[in-house]
């Protein structure tokens, strides 16, 4: 019998997602809540990737039959030595509007010229699979910070967001534009294509 996959998060958007990426591995994927799993957990990682692993072992100890999957994302701006980072939820504070967020960063790069505004989204994807292993895959997708803010699809740092190749920010874009190129998209892809082995091996 198929394992289910179980994603750790409590976002519904992200769960759309992956449901959609993920459909023809032909598992059940559910969401924590969905598994029965409510767990406060500290992502205290340095890393994108030891946070997507330290979530997707905290609910791997709890559901150790099922393969457990976690991601961890966030922006990188260069100018700014990669911050926000792993922090970027949490920048300038966790209940600060994005509104708020955006503008502190355009305000801090503030006559940078586009060369030197260079900035991608990351996104780590884990899985933890019931023998106790687990696979990290790490992607990008390479923008830079725009001069002002555009858009209104997306969320969090996406009207900043400007990708030179489309021309416009990551909230001018559609969904399915999105996640065609994202840091997400393309993870899950990429972790799509490691669980198809895995179960091909009778994990
Ligand atoms: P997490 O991976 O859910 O912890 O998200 C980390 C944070 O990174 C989000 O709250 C956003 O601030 C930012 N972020 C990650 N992916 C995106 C994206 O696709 N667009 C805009 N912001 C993002």
């Amino acid at each position: 019998m198929k394992k289910r996959i179980i994603f750790a998060t409590g976002n519904e958007n992200k769960m759309k997602e992956i449901r959609m990426i993920l459909k023809d591995l032909g598992s059940e994927i559910l969401s924590m809540k969905e598994a029965g799993v409510d767990a406060d957990i500290v992502e205290d990682g340095m890393t994108f990737e030891e946070n997507a692993e330290i979530k997707a072992r905290a609910v791997a100890r709890i559901l150790t039959n099922d393969i457990v999957l976690a991601d961890d994302s966030g922006l990188e701006i260069d100018y700014l030595d990669k911050a926000p980072g792993i922090y970027s939820a949490r920048f300038a504070g966790e209940d600060t509007s994005y509104d708020i967020k955006n503008r502190i960063l355009l305000d801090r790069l503030e006559g940078i010229p586009e060369e030197e505004r260079t900035a991608r989204f990351v996104c780590a994807v884990a899985a933890v699979f019931p023998d106790g292993t687990v696979s990290t895959v790490r992607k990008t997708i390479e923008g830079r910070i725009a001069q002002e803010s555009a858009g209104s699809n997306g969320f969090g740092y996406d009207p900043i967001f400007y990708v030179p190749e489309y021309g416009c920010t990551t909230a001018e874009m559609t969904p399915d534009q999105k996640n065609e190129l994202s840091h997400r998209g393309k993870a899950l892809r990429a972790m799509r294509d490691i669980l198809k082995e895995k179960m091909s091996e009778g994990i």
